[in-house]
């Protein structure tokens, strides 16, 4: 990507402003899009220093792609910022980011763990990723269950999709060509990850679907405990793929009370988990989660569902005794309680 030329099509108009989750925190123009970019041009045109706070700006950010969204000119700011933190990452010294990347590049995941082996029978498979299998395992397993009350000889590929590898700036191109051969003859992968969903469609040479994609089309009737609740569209499954009506679909289906965020479907708002900002700046990130929950609580549910195990982590991790967080694949699997966490 040309850096500068892609910075120069922002005509800085303020739009993005309207949608940027960090902005409604901060109030401050620098944690937008335009306010970035313009840090940027100048860090890249020797007008101002790099110095550690201006190159920190960078990683101020949920890539959550809500600017990119509102953005008359066409700014795809979250893949301009995949390329400058690539750029800029060597020259801060951001240990936890580094060991991302290097333990992504060295083991395979940024766990820098073993994935059990995966499982290779028909040509459709299951693509739990790394944070499920390595964080939540009852999502990973609820998943299967629901795939294989339909889905006869059901592979799981266990690997990492290379998303740190994007946020974190690390390159990630023969990650992707190394990964793509352990993905070649297979007829259809489906994700429960959003991330790795919107990876998998956008770097590799395979057909994916999301998990309530696939549930729908293969005609699931779940079947949920009553339940008042909202559903919490994470941004890459919302925005990045454009999936909204599959899971509302399928969890009224189960019989769950939906209540609507005032953000929601592409419109959604970042939990805060996004684009690495827990490890770059764990209180701003609170916040954000925090956002949700008080909004969750305001409409009266109680509970705040999710399809995404890293969504599910953070905003359970910050939740009340008022307001329960679950995945929604737990609860249509029949699971009733808190995803357990696996660390
Ligand atoms: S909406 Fe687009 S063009 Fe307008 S300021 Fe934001 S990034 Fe620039
Ligand atoms: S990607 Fe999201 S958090 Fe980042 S600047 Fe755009 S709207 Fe704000």
């Amino acid at each position: 990507m040309k850096l500068k030329s892609a910075i120069r099509r922002c005509m800085r108009c303020g739009f993005c402003r309207a949608g940027c989750p960090l902005f409604r925190e901060t109030l401050s123009d620098g944690s937008t899009a335009r306010g970035k970019l313009q840090t940027l041009l100048a860090l890249l045109e020797g007008e101002i220093p790099a110095s550690r706070r201006a190159l920190l700006r960078l990683f101020e950010c949920t890539t959550c792609g809500a600017c990119s969204e509102l953005c008359p000119a066409g700014v795809r700011f979250e893949e301009v910022l995949e390329a400058a933190r690539r750029s800029f990452l060597r020259e801060l010294e951001l240990p936890v980011h580094e060991w991302m990347v290097e333990a992504t590049l060295s083991t395979g995941n940024p766990f820098a763990r073993e994935f059990e082996a995966s499982v290779r029978r028909g040509g459709t498979a299951f693509f739990p990723g790394c944070t499920s299998h390595f964080r939540v395992r009852e999502i990973e397993s609820s998943c299967i269950r629901l795939l294989e009350r339909y889905v006869k000889e059901l592979s799981v590929l266990r690997m990492c999709c290379g998303a740190p590898l994007l946020y974190f700036g690390g390159e990630a191109e023969e990650f992707f060509e190394r990964n793509m051969q352990l993905l070649e003859g297979f007829e259809l992968i489906v994700a429960h990850c959003p991330t790795c969903t919107k990876v998998l469609r956008e770097h590799y040479r395979v057909q994916v679907l999301h998990i309530s994609q696939a549930l729908l089309e293969l005609g699931t009737e779940p079947v949920a405990p009553a339940l008042r609740a909202a559903y919490h569209d994470p941004c890459h499954l919302a925005r990045g793929c454009g999936v909204v009506e599959e899971p509302r679909e399928l969890l009224l289906r189960a019989g769950v009370e939906l209540v609507e965020l005032e953000h929601s479907r592409r419109a959604t708002d970042c939990c805060g988990a996004g684009g690495g900002l827990p490890v770059s700046f764990p209180e701003l990130s609170a916040r954000l989660a925090a956002r949700r929950q008080a909004e969750a609580v305001s409409l009266g549910a109680g509970a705040l569902l999710t399809f995404c195990p890293t969504c599910y982590l953070h905003l359970s991790s910050t939740a009340g005794e008022s307001l329960r967080v679950l995945d929604a694949s737990v609860l249509l699997a029949g699971g009733v309680h808190e995803v357990r966490r696996e660390y």
